[in-house]
């Protein structure tokens, strides 16, 4: 068991008010070498807004059973594949993946401009595949998903896809 405590101060997603630890509850997910490992994450609470939040770390996509790396190698175009999931899951991801590509970097688009840091030439244009317009705002270093990740979910932007696509 693995106790996740995050080193950045995290500001409540809705409201950005300050946020109080309450708990913890486990979650479970499937890492890289097909190993079952429980996390213990934080529960914690808004001050302001009182809403509660888990801590995401930095290992997990939300709502996936498997680690935040596996998907990533999967969704890498032109990576070997040494990923322990079945190939009916490794399909999954891609679809995901590929219906979520244009939300997220939507978002990406919006935080960069949000921040002041998008660039003045528009790239919509240039023909890249959905990937390579995300990493045109995350990189391409390891870990990029988890910088897709990461600001849409402090942002409260993140969507679960079954919400999304099957309502
Ligand atoms: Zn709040």
């Amino acid at each position: 068991m693995f106790f996740v405590r995050s080193k950045e101060q995290i500001q409540c997603p809705c409201c950005d008010g300050d946020l109080k630890v309450i708990g913890s509850r486990q979650r479970k997910y499937i890492n890289d070498t097909g190993e079952r490992v429980v996390l213990v994450i934080r529960r914690m609470r808004c001050i302001k807004c009182r809403k509660i939040h888990h801590e995401l770390p930095d290992i997990l996509v939300p709502y996936k059973r498997y680690g935040r790396e596996s998907l990533e190698v999967v969704l890498s175009e032109g990576v070997k594949l040494s990923v322990a999931a079945d190939e009916s899951t490794l399909k999954r991801w891609k679809n995901w993946f590929s219906k979520m590509a244009d939300y997220f970097n939507g978002c990406l688009k919006s935080i960069s401009i949000r921040y002041g840091s998008e660039s003045v030439e528009d790239i919509s244009d240039f023909p890249e595949s959905k990937l390579q317009r995300i990493r045109h705002y995350v990189g391409d270093a390891p870990g990029w998903l988890g910088r897709v990740v990461r600001p849409i979910v402090n942002l409260n932007l993140w969507v679960h896809t079954r919400s999304a696509f099957l309502a």
